[in-house]
Parts: C-alpha cells; structure tokens; sequence
C-alpha cells in the first residue's frame, strides 16, 4: 500500500490522552524509548469532554502530536448497562480533542478505535473493509457508534483540511494496567481474578460467563502500543488499520490458559444467563503485516504477564 511515510518524533511533544488507561500508560512507556517529550493531563487538570478546558489546555501545551487513547470503557457488562455514558463520553472526547488538534495545527494524531466497530455476524478474520456493513452486535453498540464516529472525524479532517490524522482498531488487550474490576472490566482481567481468588481460597470451580463457546482474539498491551508508535511514524492515510494478532482462542481455552499460568488445578462452570456477545472476533492484520509491523508476544506469554503484574501489584495482598 502506498502511505508509507516517515514522521519523526524526536524532538517532539507528544500527548496522550488517556495516559492512566491500559493503553494509553503502554504508550506513555513504549515512548521513553523515543527521544520525545511526552506530555499527560490528570483528568483534574483536563476533562476531556468539556471543549473549553481541552481548548485551554492543548493551547498552553501546543503538543506536536497526539494519541487518543482516552475514552469510557468497558467490558460487555459495563457496556450494555451504562449506554448514554459509552456514547456521549466517547463523542465528546473525541470531537473536542480532534477539533483542536485542527485548530492549533497539531502536526500527527492517532485515534485509537476498537475492534467492535465491525457488524456482529462480520466474515471473520474481520478486514477493515467490513466496516458500516451490517447490525453491530447489541452489548456494544453504543461504543461501537461514537468510535465509528471517531474515525470518521479524522478521516472528514484529512479530506477537508488536509490533517494527518489516523486511526488503528486494536482487538481485546491483555497485560498490565487492566481494569480488574468483575463488574466492569474485559474477560482477560476477570478471569486473572477469579481464578487467582479460587486458588488462594482453594475453591474448586470458578464461574465463567455465557457458554465458553465465543471466540476472542488478544493482543499484548506493549505490543499495541509498538505497533502505534510505528504507525505515528509509518503511516499516514485514510484508512483505517487493525491492529491484533490475526489468531482467536475460545473463552473456555482461554479460562485452561489462564489456569495454567496460575497453577489452579480446579474446574469451570458456565452461567448461561451472562450474556455470549460476538460468537467470534479476529481481526485480518495483513494490513499492518504489509506495513511491516506483526505482534511478538505469545498468548500464553501474554496472559502469564498479565497473571504476574496482578498478583504483585502493589496492594495486591488487599483484594
Ligand atoms: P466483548 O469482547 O465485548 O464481548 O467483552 P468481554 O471481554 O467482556 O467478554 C468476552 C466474552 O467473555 C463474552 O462472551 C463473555 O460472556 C465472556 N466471559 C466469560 N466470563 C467472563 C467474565 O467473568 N467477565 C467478562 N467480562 N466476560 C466474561
């Protein structure tokens, strides 16, 4: 593909938003590898969905570029009981950051989407061209609408303005800074917990949701954010890339995995009121192969990973 570009970010700025979020901290440390500055905002300093402060504060700061990985997120629980907050969060930060990176002439932005953006019965490995192709899947839909309308702003302020900006999907994440929260949280987080808890408190089962049956596809959280900071350098172009391993695992391998890194010699039930979501999600990445950029880390080694960074993190002996 043409595209292939070179910025450089030495020397520069670089903000992003969301810098406490999962994502957004693996870029924070895939970046101190780059001779840049990188620039972050507490959300006390900066809400990101007010225009007027996000003004204010990407005036004063005037960064060179930017990384939206700033948003409302959640698992399938979260999403489909908290909607108007998954969509109007997610609008309104991405309107107010994309317009002013315009306005004041940011020269590279990066909006991070997910790869829920695609229709729920999509062909899979699901290619980006498979975008506003059919119904989205239910659980997630509102989600899935303000980050569909998040690439679509870059891409109206490429055409009309000539703005570099772009936009990576990056499939389910798995590493460290996870939201361990059962309620809230993904399913590589959840069953870290509870398998972890079942095996301190020698349970033997441990409750997963839906049937098992689904399939997911997950990428270690340093490999996404090597793979962003290539794009940042690589890439400017309309359209959209994913960003994923191009291989999927069902929920209930998934849960052996994890038992297998935790050393739990117990069980799995399935509660089949909890809902399946997507039967299957896996991203085509031969765009991003193509670029020359494929994900290092292997799924055991990954889940491994994200087992030792929550058993030691600190307070971990509290939950
Ligand atoms: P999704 O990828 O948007 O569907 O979001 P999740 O990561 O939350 O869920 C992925 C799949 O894992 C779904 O089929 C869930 O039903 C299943 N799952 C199994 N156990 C759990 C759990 O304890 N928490 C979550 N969030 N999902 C679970």
């Amino acid at each position: 593909m043409g595209a292939a570009t070179s910025y450089s970010l030495g020397g520069k700025r670089v903000w992003v938003a969301g810098h406490r979020g999962m994502a957004g901290s693996a870029i924070v440390r895939r970046l101190q590898s780059e001779a840049c500055e990188v620039l972050v905002a507490t959300r006390s300093e900066v809400d990101l969905r007010r225009q007027g402060e996000v003004e204010a504060w990407m005036e004063r700061t005037r960064p060179h570029a930017v990384f939206i990985a700033a948003g409302t997120v959640g698992g399938i629980f979260a999403n489909s009981t908290r909607p108007a907050e998954f969509l109007y969060d997610n609008l309104a930060i991405e309107a107010n950051v994309i317009h002013t990176a315009h306005k004041i002439g940011v020269e590279k932005l990066l909006f991070l989407g997910s790869s829920c953006i695609y229709p729920r019965l999509a062909p899979q490995p699901m290619t980006e061209e498979q975008l506003l192709t059919g119904p989205l899947e239910p659980t997630n839909e509102w989600y899935a609408i303000a980050k569909i309308a998040g690439i679509k702003l870059c891409q109206a302020y490429r055409r009309q303005y000539g703005a570099d900006f772009i936009s990576a999907m990056p499939t389910n994440l798995v590493g460290p800074g996870d939201n361990f929260d059962l309620q809230q949280g993904h399913v590589a987080a959840a069953l870290i917990m509870k398998v972890h808890r079942a095996g301190i408190e020698g349970l033997p089962t441990v409750e997963i949701w839906g049937s098992g049956a689904p399939r997911r596809e997950f990428l270690y959280v340093d490999d996404l954010a090597d793979a962003l900071v290539f794009m940042m350098k690589h890439y400017s172009d309309e359209p959209f890339i994913n960003i994923g391993t191009g291989t999927d695992t069902s929920i209930r391998e998934l849960a052996e995995l994890v038992a297998k890194v935790a050393g739990y010699r117990g069980s799995f039930t399935y509660d089949r009121t909890k809902p399946d979501g997507s039967p299957r999600k896996v991203m085509n990445v031969d765009k991003l192969r193509s670029l020359g950029w494929v994900a290092r880390t292997s799924l055991e080694e990954s889940f491994a990973n994200a087992y030792r960074w929550y058993v030691e993190r600190p307070g971990a002996g509290l939950a």
